[in-house]
């Protein structure tokens, strides 16, 4: 009897998985791993919060997966000694996988194709997590876009991106091969224990996908255009965790949205459908500049002078005790929830790069670590973004000012107040350095003259 391995890695999911529906239709005896790889070169360790995400999605994997009939097999170490093993030891004569875009990850890929090729193995991946492969979508001149607004038009002028595909009704599960126990991979944290707030907060698995997708778009999508720069309101969708691990595939959402288009929400679908491609943005933007996380994609970003990152001031940022409210309720939250509101990820990290001089990549590995949807395309993307190093980036003289933003975004505190209650009898909410406003810190620093001194040290570097 043939064997097939899927080999899942961010794609956590049954429904529209191409890779394990051409399993499930070859009718060969279906092995279905997953890889814990955090030794391969170049493969960059998950984050905290992503790790319990981790541990619980592959706990909703196991069971959806057991429904039928199929065991996960979990296995750790480095990909390219555990899936040769892996392919021997089940005499498979086929593996099969999702993309993954990132230039470790496609290294360690292409080095199995290479390995099964020599072995008499048949290997093939699917295109699954990116409505648009990243190569597809060029520039007349075949250079990959650097603006956000050409690039998604150019995507929108291409072929509508296919329907989504069913789970299989059913699999043909072989001899299940030794796995790891979930629980010896200590993903989840005991001592201490952090986690209760993403408890409280997330179900992770791909059932809970669906059903905040479903919420989303019964209850919320209307008037997503507006509501979602508010952030004491539940106006997106916060699927972004989920994207993140595959539970749900962006066909899915991308074609359900669709569905519920009528003329009272069209607009907010097409704001919406545009998030997503930004989503796609990043991914293109890292594929084409692999080191996105950690190098300037402007290099002239190179010579800027960044302030030391490891004083005082980092440290009330990190801990969300900078004396203004709207940073310090952005950190709480994604401190408390692992997740951030998208304006207050903004203004948050504009605060740390333009108001302290920290280096970005100091604020970049602060949510890699925190965030459930950490996410090294659209996180790094995005802090470049903020910085004004990166592609299509927010100007160097644009600096949020937290004060303004939290008048403008959540003029009566209700979100201010959610995460820094100690604000509950402030004179001043916005400014509560202008009245009684104890128990909170005072400022970290002065934000007309850190402000003009971040301009100095932009302008500077417009001058080398
Ligand atoms: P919705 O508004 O419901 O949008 C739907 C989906 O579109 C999101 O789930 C996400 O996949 C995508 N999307 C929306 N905005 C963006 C964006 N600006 N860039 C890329 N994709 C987007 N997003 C991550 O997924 N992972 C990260 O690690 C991440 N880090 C960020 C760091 C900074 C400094 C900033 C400013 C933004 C970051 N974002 C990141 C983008 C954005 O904040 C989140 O995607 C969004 O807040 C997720 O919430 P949602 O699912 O409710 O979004």
């Amino acid at each position: 009897m043939a064997g097939t391995v899927v080999w899942l890695r961010d794609d956590l999911r049954l429904s529209d998985n191409p890779a394990l529906s051409e399993a499930a239709r070859s009718g060969d005896d279906v092995v279905v791993c997953y890889l814990l790889d955090e030794e391969s070169p170049g493969i960059r360790p998950l984050g905290g919060a992503s790790r319990w995400w981790l541990h619980h999605s592959l706990a909703s994997l196991g069971r959806d997966l057991a429904e039928l009939g199929v065991h996960l097999t979990l296995r750790r170490g480095a990909a390219a000694s555990v899936i040769p093993a892996l392919l021997e030891e089940t005499r498979a004569d086929t593996l099969l996988w999702n993309r993954r875009y990132g230039l470790a990850e496609r290294n360690v890929d292409a080095g199995i194709k290479v390995w099964c090729g020599e072995h008499g193995i048949r290997a093939n991946s699917f295109q699954a997590n990116l409505l648009f492969e990243p190569w597809a979508v060029t520039s007349g001149s075949g250079e990959p876009y650097r603006v956000f607004t050409p690039f998604w038009r150019a995507c929108m002028d291409r072929q509508s991106p296919r329907a989504p595909l069913e789970a299989p009704s059913s699999l043909r599960g072989g001899p299940p091969p030794v796995s790891d126990e979930l629980e010896y991979w200590a993903l989840l944290p005991t001592t201490p224990d952090w986690a209760q707030g993403l408890r409280n907060t997330w179900t992770p698995g791909e059932g809970s996908a669906h059903q905040r997708l479903d919420d989303f778009l019964d209850s919320r999508v209307e008037g997503y255009r507006t509501n979602r720069d508010l952030p004491a309101t539940e106006g997106t969708s916060r699927l972004s965790p989920h994207l993140r691990f595959g539970e749900i595939s962006p066909f899915q959402i991308w074609h359900a949205a669709r569905e519920r288009r009528d003329a009272a929400v069209s607009e907010d679908i097409r704001v919406f459908g545009s998030e997503l491609g930004w989503r796609e943005f990043c991914w293109q933007l890292l594929y084409f500049n692999p080191e996105l996380a950690t190098k300037n994609y402007r290099p002239e970003f190179d010579a800027f002078a960044w302030e030391s990152s490891t004083g005082a001031e980092l440290h009330a940022w990190q801990k969300g005790r900078t004396g203004y409210p709207l940073v310090d309720a952005g950190m709480r939250q994604m401190e408390e929830t692992g997740w951030m509101h998208n304006r207050v990820r903004m203004v948050t990290g504009s605060f740390l790069i333009k108001n302290l001089l920290v280096d970005w990549r100091v604020g970049e590995r602060w949510f890699w670590d925190r965030l459930v949807d950490a996410d090294t395309a659209s996180n790094a993307a995005n802090w470049q973004w903020v910085a004004g190093s990166g592609a299509d980036a927010s100007p160097y003289f644009r600096v949020f000012n937290p004060v303004t933003q939290s008048r403008k975004f959540d003029p009566e505190g209700k979100y201010l107040l959610r995460y820094v209650p100690e604000l509950a009898d402030a004179e001043n909410i916005h400014e509560p350095w202008k009245g009684r406003s104890e128990g909170y810190p005072a400022p970290v620093v002065d934000l007309k003259e850190s402000r003009e001194r971040a301009l100095a040290a932009f302008q500077a570097l417009r001058g080398t």
